[in-house]
């Protein structure tokens, strides 16, 4: 049977997203924005509603939901701020090499702590000069009796200043690629991690992305996920599972840009009449909306398939990228419904077109995502 209808269980859980997003989220999302600010607050009550950590099992104190469901609160939560809406799924990427790689007893320690209490984990996957190219990552993870010693510097870490713990991937084999990659968890607080420095950020302000230096870092071997050379599967089957959640944003910030058009086309006036009565407004508006939708259909398709057990690699990159050019294309043409409005800071609109650009560069560019989707393509 197929159904395009969310369950009930799943319209509650968007109305409810959908009234926290209105009170917390929308009316803190310019300041955040404005001034680079991470909402540890606003994250924190998303926590205590059941927001956040989501599709971690009930056995280690999470959601326990699917994936579908998480891409129903991300859009949501991006629909209010994409920025903002960092620090409520960041989470969601640090968590899976865990639940994928981890042990019994990792789980419960490291995803235990992040249902505990309010906390957030980051993902360290891309340095200064291997972002793409991840396979090609330098920094080490020496073992020395009972412990490894990690040296190198991670970029890009969203929520990096954050965080209470990092998963974190480095090599153990240098110079056999993606083969010496391996995973670990490296808590915030252990010798040697100092944050760098904050980006200075185009768009997504308030998700605090910083770099991050890791100076003969002494972690135990029960901090490693999985064995030795397994990390760089570990990290692509995350991205089987997050990417989802990036589209479902793009969705967010779409949606956003495309209710933000409609309300003001019908209010402001050209030529006597509502921009509305123009065919060449009717038009972008429709498409649009067409766009937004598909991109939504896309998205839950490759959520979907996660829950249902399936191997989804083509159609999360799919879904990641037509929603993030989708959010791209349609925040772009919300500007030029505002017109000379819609490069003000004092309408919305501008923040999308700033918050959009980043959803087709992060989790894997858009050129990742077509190559990933070729490959299915002509070799299987
Ligand atoms: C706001 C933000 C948050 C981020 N958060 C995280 C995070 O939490 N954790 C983390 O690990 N990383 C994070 N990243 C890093 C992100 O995943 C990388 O920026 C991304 O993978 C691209 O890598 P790069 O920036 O090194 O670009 P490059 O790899 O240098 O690419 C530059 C350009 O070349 C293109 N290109 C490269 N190789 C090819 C190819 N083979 N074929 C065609 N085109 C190619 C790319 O598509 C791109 O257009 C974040 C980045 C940003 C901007």
């Amino acid at each position: 049977m197929v159904s395009f209808a969310l369950s009930e269980e799943q319209q509650m859980l968007e109305a409810m997203t959908r009234e926290f997003v209105a009170n917390e989220v929308i009316p803190a999302a310019e300041h955040h924005d404005r001034d680079g600010l991470y909402p540890t607050e606003i994250a924190a009550k998303a926590f205590e509603l059941g927001l956040m950590n989501i599709t971690i099992a009930d056995a280690y104190g999470g959601g326990d939901l699917g994936h579908m469901e998480e891409a129903i609160i991300t859009e949501e939560l991006a629909y209010g701020c994409a920025g903002m809406a960092i620090s409520m799924t960041v989470n969601n990427l640090s968590s899976v090499p865990i639940q994928i790689g981890g042990t019994e007893e990792q789980k419960q320690k490291w995803l235990g702590m992040l249902t505990e209490e309010h906390c957030t984990a980051s993902y360290c996957l891309s340095e200064p000069d291997a972002g793409s190219d991840a396979a090609g990552l330098r920094t080490t993870a020496v073992l020395q009796g009972d412990h490894y010693v990690i040296n190198g510097t991670k970029a890009w870490v969203s929520g990096g200043a954050h965080s209470r713990f990092f998963t974190l991937f480095a090599t153990t084999d240098p110079g056999s690629g993606y083969e010496g990659i391996t995973c670990f968890v490296i808590p915030a607080d252990a010798e040697g991690v100092e944050i760098g420095k904050k980006e200075d950020m185009m768009g997504q302000r308030a998700s605090n992305t910083v770099f991050i230096n890791f100076q003969d870092v002494k972690v135990p071997v029960e901090n490693r996920i999985g064995d030795e050379g397994k990390g760089f599967q570990i990290a692509m089957k995350t991205f089987d599972r997050t990417r989802p959640g990036v589209a479902a944003a793009a969705v967010g910030i779409g949606r956003r840009a495309l209710e933000e058009s409609v309300r003001y086309a019908q209010e402001r006036k050209a030529f006597g009449k509502p921009i509305a009565r123009q065919q060449a407004i009717q038009f972008m508006l429709a498409d649009m909306a067409r766009d937004v939708e598909a991109a939504r259909l896309l998205t839950y398709q490759s959520a979907w398939m996660i829950d249902q057990g399936t191997r989804n690699t083509k159609q999360c990159s799919m879904a990641k990228c037509f929603a993030g050019d989708m959010a791209m294309r349609v925040s772009t043409d919300a500007v030029q419904v505002f017109g000379g409005y819609g490069y003000s800071k004092e309408y919305p609109v501008e923040k999308l077109m700033r918050d959009a650009k980043v959803m087709q560069i992060y989790e894997g560019t858009n050129q990742i995502q077509r190559i990933i989707i070729a490959r299915h393509l002509l070799e299987g």
